[in-house]
């Protein structure tokens, strides 16, 4: 049978990395089988779904090239199929009613505390009588679906990442709600709930191989009986390892990421977060560390994702997105480039300004680790003025700085060629009778307000092709007490 295999999205916010990362590995598994990826929207919690997040949520995928071969579906266009697998459990006597009110679980909690029991349903009205089921139907009572867990038996299933996992009934939490009666529709029974929802689609579905984050291990438990009591063959699993922060703990809103969108907004490329995500619980039989979600898929075996929680690290991401950025063609990252640039409001025309634009890029490039930093270290090429660092106000207090810039400053003219350009330094260099190293760094300072930066001469041409230089040396000499 062919490889199917899913990503199971809710609707409950953005794209997040944990979401993301399942995703990659379902994605690489499917690729690597030649199989199948289908996108499923869970969205069944009405209330906190919203389409936005849906929006967010494909085009965060669209973006990172985790592209999907069927879907999206969205289960609350399959409702049917739901209440048709409820009816089909409680015909077979797998599932019944439960009438117990929220105080009446309330109460059940506090005792199972009192005595230092897990909280637990007890079953207690999965053998109502016809009698009782009438009496709670006349009070009003509306039931919930549960679904019966016998406490002794043991669940047992081969995970492709865990191996042999094994469950006992009894640690399931007593027999389960599958489906709630919303309140504006008694005659059904509403609303599923996600452990059922799930299962029937990834039957209906025909989804070989369930892969996705170890938080889910108790569900799968559940799932698997409810597979059996469906008649249905039972995929195989697979639970990744947890993306944890550096204490350790799961990766949360704290730790200052949570979505795909916000990585992206950080200067991180599609490319180097794939990567980087892959990374995280997966380490491939070559240990390369750089490579495409393609190529990475020709490896991808599921017996090589770790057990042990990934922990994220940003110097590592951090790093593999500038070796992604030093290594592409300028014109590849001067389109990743301009929507950071307009949105820090630089004024330029793709059209005409195409060779400076393409230039720039060239000349930034080897110092951009995320392409905000094009934003912050390009905002020298468009924007006018300048802000001189203290130090590198002290560097031209020295003797001599002043008179070389004001000299450069009066040499400045549009049209600087390389040629020229040395050939300034050079005279200033003679006249002066300093040291060269003087008049590049004072020359520096008097371009850019810095004592560090990319090439200077390429620095000064590109300013030089925008009139920006001439003011802006002058500028700098102006501020140098004599
Ligand atoms: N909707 C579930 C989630 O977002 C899907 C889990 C699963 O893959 O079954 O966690």
């Amino acid at each position: 049978m062919s490889v199917r295999v899913r990503i199971a999205p809710s609707p409950t916010g953005n794209l997040h990395i944990g979401t993301a990362r399942t995703a990659v590995f379902n994605w690489l598994f499917a690729r690597n089988q030649e199989g199948k990826f289908i996108l499923r929207v869970e969205d069944t919690d009405l209330e906190r779904s919203k389409s936005e997040y849906t929006e967010n949520i494909k085009s965060g995928l669209t973006w990172l090239g985790l592209t999907w071969d069927e879907g999206p579906f969205f289960q609350t266009q399959r409702l049917d199929l739901y209440r048709d697998a409820i009816q089909k459990l409680i015909d077979q006597g797998f599932a019944y009613p439960c009438y117990c009110t929220p105080p009446e679980l309330e109460q059940m909690r506090e005792k199972q505390k009192a005595t230092n029991q897990a909280p637990r349903y007890d079953n207690r009205h999965r053998n109502l009588t016809a009698e009782e089921i009438a009496q709670f139907e006349a009070d009003g009572r509306k039931p919930v679906i549960r679904f019966k867990i016998d406490d002794e038996q043991k669940i047992v299933w081969n995970d492709l990442v865990r191996g042999k996992v094994v469950w006992q009934g009894s640690d399931l939490g007593g027999d389960m709600v599958i489906a709630r009666t919303p309140e504006q529709d008694s005659e059904t029974f509403g609303q599923p709930l996600y452990n059922l929802a799930v299962v029937v689609d990834d039957i209906d579905m025909d989804i070989t191989h369930v892969i996705r984050g170890e938080d889910h291990i108790a569900n799968t438990a559940k799932q698997i009986l409810l597979y059996e009591a469906l008649g249905a063959n039972v995929p195989e699993f697979a639970h990744t390892p947890l993306i944890l922060n550096t204490e350790g703990k799961k990766l949360s809103k704290r730790d200052g990421v949570t979505s795909i969108d916000d990585f992206r907004k950080m200067g991180f490329i599609a490319p180097a977060l794939t990567n980087y995500m892959t990374l995280l619980g997966w380490t491939p039989p070559d240990a390369q560390e750089i490579f495409t979600l393609d190529s990475a898929a020709t490896q991808f075996y599921l017996e090589r994702v770790n057990k042990a929680g990934a922990k994220f690290d940003w110097d590592k991401l951090d790093w593999l997105n500038s070796q992604y950025l030093h290594s592409m063609p300028s014109d590849d990252l001067l389109s990743l480039l301009i929507p950071y640039w307009q949105e820090a409001g630089y004024q330029f025309d793709t059209g005409a300004d195409k060779q400076w634009l393409l230039d720039l890029t060239t000349l930034l490039a080897p110092s951009l680790t995320r392409l905000t930093d094009g934003v912050k270290d390009g905002a020298l090429f468009f924007v006018d003025g300048v802000t001189i660092a203290s130090d590198a106000q002290e560097f031209v207090a020295q003797d001599g700085a002043k008179a070389v810039l004001e000299s450069v400053g009066s040499q400045c003219e549009s049209g600087l060629t390389l040629d020229g350009a040395k050939a300034i330094i050079k005279a200033v260099t003679k006249e002066f009778k300093v040291k060269k190293g003087l008049v590049m760094r004072s020359l520096r300072v008097g371009l850019t307000g810095a004592l560090h930066g990319p090439d200077l001469i390429q620095t000064w041409l590109l300013l030089n092709q925008k009139g920006m230089d001439k003011t802006r040396i002058e500028t700098v000499s102006n501020s140098i007490s004599n």
